[in-house]
């Protein structure tokens, strides 16, 4: 088969049909082998009834229901875990995105090898105060942060190899960074390509702008976990180390000043006196905190047996 489209849906009964007839006819024109994978990620509406209807008449259709709203991440993940196509193709389900883009989408991964293909809304059509301008921003961000130059991580509309989303963990609200996700897990031919964008015809947008807040807090997430995730030490307890010594060295300062004033016969001056006392003390234990969160982390990953650190390209 040659592609998977996958399409996460909440509350999206008025553009499915007209969404499926597009997929359909654009695929059959191009002599695609496809199956969809609707997600259905605890509508309240109609949708899961019209996928219900559409699936008696094209079995290519294949749907999951989840019982309450669990996320966009989470409905990618379970259609990606059950993709059978040689190339994975997301899009939203609200036709903001175009299915029309899909064959030359599926071409640059077959025929130019790359792992991702990003869609890249160059010409917006969302309100531009909430959306767009925060979403340059975001962007820029991301890009900075994960060395990973997409002009737009957040498109709907991408297009993967199977091996991909076979490989990448989408959890939380990590959906807007999949394409750093694969890159950290060592998919590095990634690009972008312009695509055709339009207000949403039906409906309105799940998300509020408290997005960007839960954005940049998963960029944080993601920065520190692909440094720091697999050796938790190297951060805590080298930083808790450092904070120990200047502590522990201050503290002992300290200690010989006072030793030096008594010799000399002067009793006046007490060590709690000295504000680098209190500094000194802090320092230390918050030296030591440091150290046992490396410590404990460290060990957590230790006992996490199935945790997975290398994706192999090839054995000969
Ligand atoms: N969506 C979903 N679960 C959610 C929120 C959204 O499956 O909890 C789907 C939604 O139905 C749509 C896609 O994710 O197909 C993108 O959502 P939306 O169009 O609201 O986002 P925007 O275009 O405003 O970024
Ligand atoms: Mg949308």
């Amino acid at each position: 088969m040659n592609l998977s489209i996958v399409i996460p849906l909440l509350n999206e009964e008025a553009s499915l049909e007209e969404l499926f007839s597009r997929i359909n006819h654009v695929c059959q024109s191009n002599d695609l082998t496809y199956e969809i994978w609707f997600v259905d990620d605890g509508s309240t509406d109609l949708s899961w009834n019209i996928i219900e209807n559409l699936k008696v008449q094209y079995p290519q259709i294949r749907a999951i229901k989840f019982s309450r709203n669990y996320g966009k991440s989470q409905a990618l993940h379970a259609a990606f875990e059950r993709a059978n196509g040689e190339v994975v193709i997301t899009m939203d389900a609200d036709l903001q995105d175009f299915p029309e883009e899909i064959p030359e989408l599926y071409q640059m991964i077959v025929e130019d090898n790359y792992d991702i293909v990003s869609g890249w809304k160059k010409k917006r059509f969302d309100n531009v105060m909430t959306k767009n301008v925060p979403s340059k921003l975001f962007n820029a961000a991301a890009r900075k942060v994960s060395g990973v130059y997409l002009h737009d991580f957040n498109c709907g509309l991408k297009a993967y190899k199977k091996q991909v989303v076979k490989s990448i963990d989408v959890y939380g609200d990590m959906h807007r960074y999949i394409p750093v996700l694969a890159a950290n897990a060592g998919f590095r031919r990634i690009t972008e390509k312009e695509v055709q964008h339009q207000a949403r015809p039906y409906g309105s947008s799940k998300f509020g702008t408290e997005r960007f807040i839960r954005g940049f807090l998963d960029l944080v997430t993601l920065w520190f976990v692909s440094r720091f995730g697999g050796r938790p030490m190297h951060f805590f307890g080298a930083v808790g180390t450092l904070m120990f010594i200047v502590g522990f060295l201050s503290a002992l300062w300290l200690g010989i000043s006072k030793l030096i004033d008594v010799s000399k016969g002067i009793y006046g001056h007490l060590i709690t006196n000295n504000p680098w006392f209190y500094i000194a003390l802090t320092m230390m234990i918050m030296g030591t905190l440091l150290f046992v969160a490396g410590f404990l982390g460290e060990m957590i990953i230790r006992t996490n047996r199935e945790h997975k650190n290398y994706n192999i390209d090839e054995i000969i």
